[in-house]
């Protein structure tokens, strides 16, 4: 049987190794925070206290972790994965991470004769522990070729990018957008709500038409104008990325002068919307505290 191991057992990783564990896999998990790997072990998967006792067993090592810079301490740091190589295995990083920082690591993984294959994720935590993930891939063809049957149970569809990073660059524009989209979105609600049109039908007008997005389509359905805000993604996390967009386009040299305006609004958002908040809850700036937009 194969051991996959699972490093980062949070909102997203937790999922991912319970939808492993059904498929049949022997799931090794780690987490820096106690409670959470107890948690895990609650629910039958084996926790492990150190990321050496992974390499141990574990051919395939998912992670799941909140920024590059962490990305880059689990595989590089003291007691990384690189100081427990294990030849042949294969990291799949699903973080949404800088693709400098994957094409770094890849070279150094590739240096103890393992791989490294980038594979960011969109769905949330329902579609980690449903397997119904959407992901954004970057490897060498033969190293995809070797984690497919496993990428298959964590998701519904998968787009191979390119090598090594392609997925995380990938992965970096399409939350730009997304976060562009919340914001145009709801200026599109404020523009219809001051001119009297109801919001719902807006959205049918909206999306048989050539202004649709994916949050036109999906984010005001089901987060904004229902009020549930649950999507399971955090302000917090969407501030990240969108940084990570800014430094990433910086470092291109390129101006961008929507996307910069886009990036001054969510950076200023931390003053009005809290960490833990939705992400979704960004239409508010515009749209007041329910996001409604009912016509006047
Ligand atoms: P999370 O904060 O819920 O989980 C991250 C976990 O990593 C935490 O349990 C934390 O304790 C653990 N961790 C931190 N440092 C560690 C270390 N050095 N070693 C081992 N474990 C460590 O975050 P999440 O929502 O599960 O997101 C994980 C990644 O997936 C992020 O990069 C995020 O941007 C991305 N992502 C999240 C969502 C979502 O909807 N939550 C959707 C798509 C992508």
């Amino acid at each position: 049987m194969t051991a996959i191991g699972v490093i980062g057992l949070g909102k997203m990783g937790r999922g991912m190794a319970l939808s492993l564990k059904r498929a049949g896999y022997r799931v090794l998990g780690f987490d820096v925070m106690e409670p959470v790997c107890a948690a895990l072990t609650a629910e039958g998967i084996e926790t492990v206290a150190t990321i050496g006792a992974i390499m141990e067993v574990a051919e395939i090592v998912i992670l799941s972790l909140p920024t590059a810079e962490i990305v880059e301490t689990v595989v590089a740091g003291d007691s990384g994965i690189l100081a427990h190589a294990r030849a042949g295995a294969v990291i799949v990083d699903t973080s949404t991470s800088h693709p400098d920082t994957t094409r770094r690591l890849a070279g150094l993984v590739a240096a103890k004769a393992m791989s490294f294959v980038d594979a960011p994720v969109s769905g949330g935590p329902k579609g980690a522990i449903t397997g119904t993930m959407t992901m954004v891939i970057g490897g060498a063809d033969e190293d995809v070729a070797r984690v497919m049957p496993i990428l298959e149970h964590m998701s519904a569809k998968r787009v191979h990018v390119g090598p090594a990073g392609a997925g995380h660059v990938t992965k970096i524009i399409n939350n730009l957008l997304c976060a562009a989209h919340l914001l145009t979105a709801a200026e599109a609600m404020r523009i219809a709500r001051e001119a009297g049109v109801d919001a719902e039908r807006l959205l049918e007008g909206l999306n048989a038409g050539s202004g649709r997005s994916g949050v036109t389509q999906v984010n005001f359905p089901s987060w904004v104008l229902n009020g549930a805000f649950n999507s399971g993604f955090t302000m917090k996390l969407m501030r990240k990325d969108v940084r990570l967009a800014e430094r990433f386009t910086g470092e291109l040299g390129l101006s961008l002068p929507l996307a910069a305006a886009a990036a001054r609004i969510w950076a200023e958002s931390a003053a009005m919307i809290a960490d833990d908040e939705d992400f979704n809850r960004i239409v508010e700036l515009q749209l007041g505290p329910t996001g409604r937009s009912e016509p006047s």
